[in-house]
């Protein structure tokens, strides 16, 4: 059910954000089940947890394939990011995942955008 709400959400939420979803189909559901959930899902490789370094919560993404993300600093969204893992990087050894996190202004913000909420 968790896994469910994370495949159709694709902005990347944060537990709390997760809690809300999921309260919806299962009132009784308790913001420490959907803490265990996620942390099991991560540890089991099915979701990936992200850590901004200017928060101090996580955010969770259902990866349909390998990428990176940005965030931007003005609106916090985190949008992702496709870049081959080949061929950039000058690295000797076997990649298997690549997770950079790039930060900035988005291209909304840039342009001065109504702030969106997630
Ligand atoms: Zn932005
Ligand atoms: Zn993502």
């Amino acid at each position: 059910m968790i896994l469910d709400i994370l495949r159709e959400c694709r902005n990347h939420p944060s537990a709390e954000e997760v809690y809300i979803k999921a309260r919806m189909r299962m009132p009784t559901i308790s913001l420490s089940t959907v803490y265990r959930t996620l942390k099991e899902l991560v540890n089991e490789g099915k979701i990936w947890e992200i850590k901004v370094e200017t928060e101090n919560f996580s955010r969770y993404d259902y990866p349909l394939r390998e990428h990176h993300h940005f965030y931007c600093k003005e609106c916090k969204k985190l949008f992702d990011v496709d870049v081959s893992i080949n061929g950039i990087y000058d690295i000797p050894h076997k990649i298997e995942e690549c997770r950079a996190m790039f930060i900035g202004i988005c291209e909304n913000c840039l342009k001065g955008g109504e702030y969106e909420s997630l």
